[in-house]
């Protein structure tokens, strides 16, 4: 895949049991080819499905709502059922729904023995509570600045995005997350309580941050990646969050430069003697109907719209 692919693949590698089990350590790593950006690993703090999350304890109103109106609309007690059955634990003021699968220091000690390895670590955290548990792992063991990345970020709180920006990670996030996820979000009212897809919030704390798009958990679509990180829209014409918006310019560094960047590969951005990976549209970028018409791969077009 790698010989045939334009642009360039990378890939990393996890446990063979799947996402739920904890990854066997370097030593059961396979040898071989890890593609154009080295080896790397991912871990799963939280999700798939189920965020490790922390909100204010008056939170679990909106929660039962939600469960209650899916049971209404669907006929079914499922919605209900999932809602009693989260783990949820009070602790004073806070509501925290436990998914975390890694206990602090299996976590800590995995990640340790990854990095001394030479793997880059992808940690996947979906709620506050698995970031924050990333964030303070990496300090643990002291790791260097943009050894770790962190994914996804889907609901941060200020206190726990310092947490990230010291533990000196990358953070990717998934613009298009918004229209995938937005309206389950904002059904909860988790929204009112937590930054949701907090681009904004992780830059002016100094994050190393890149947009991805997780396909297909997200849209595949760079524009629509990057138009959802700058206007924020969700289906229906609804904005969730416009405060958190990027602007244009960071938006395209992120996806671009910045994403580059968190897999190793220096880039340098348009400038001469920088390796020719570019895309041309046919108007604004972040205008509704703008299109690419050339891609270019190394310096040459590899792909340009075939004009009548
Ligand atoms: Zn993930």
């Amino acid at each position: 895949m790698a010989e045939a692919a334009a642009p360039r693949l990378s890939w990393g590698i996890g446990a063979p049991e799947g996402l739920l089990t904890p990854p066997g350590g370097p030593a059961t790593a396979p040898e071989g080819r890890y593609g154009a950006a080295g080896r790397e690993v991912k871990l799963f703090l939280d999700g798939g499905d189920r965020c490790a999350l922390s909100l204010p304890a008056y939170a679990l109103g909106g929660l039962t709502v939600q469960a209650l109106r899916q049971c209404t609309a669907t006929r079914h007690f499922g919605p209900l059922r999932d809602a009693l059955r989260r783990r949820t634990r009070l602790h004073g003021r806070r509501l925290d729904i436990a998914y975390l699968r890694y206990p602090d220091h299996a976590l800590t000690g995995l990640l340790d023995q990854y990095l001394a390895a030479g793997f880059r670590v992808r940690m996947h955290a979906l709620g506050n509570l698995a970031a924050r548990q990333a964030a303070q792992a990496l300090r643990t063991i002291g790791a260097e600045p943009g050894a770790a990345i962190i994914d996804h970020l889907v609901l941060l709180d200020p206190v726990t995005t310092e947490l990230v920006a010291a533990g000196g990670a990358w953070a990717t996030y998934q613009p298009g997350f918004q229209t995938a996820f937005g309206p389950q979000i904002t059904a909860a009212g988790t929204d009112r309580h937590l930054a949701v897809l907090g681009g904004r919030q992780l830059l002016d704390s100094g994050v190393p941050l890149a947009l991805a798009s997780d396909y297909p958990a997200g849209p595949l679509d760079p524009l629509e990646n990057l138009r959802s990180a700058v206007h924020r829209t969700l289906p229906y014409g609804r904005v969730i969050q416009p405060a958190q918006g990027l602007t244009p310019t960071e938006a395209v560094r992120c996806l671009t430069t910045a994403a580059a960047g968190s897999l190793g590969i220096p880039a340098g951005g348009l400038t001469p003697g920088e390796r020719a990976d570019l895309v041309i549209c046919d108007d604004d970028p972040f205008g509704q109907d703008s299109r690419v018409v050339q891609t270019w791969v190394g310096g040459r077009v590899v792909w340009h719209e075939e004009r009548p």
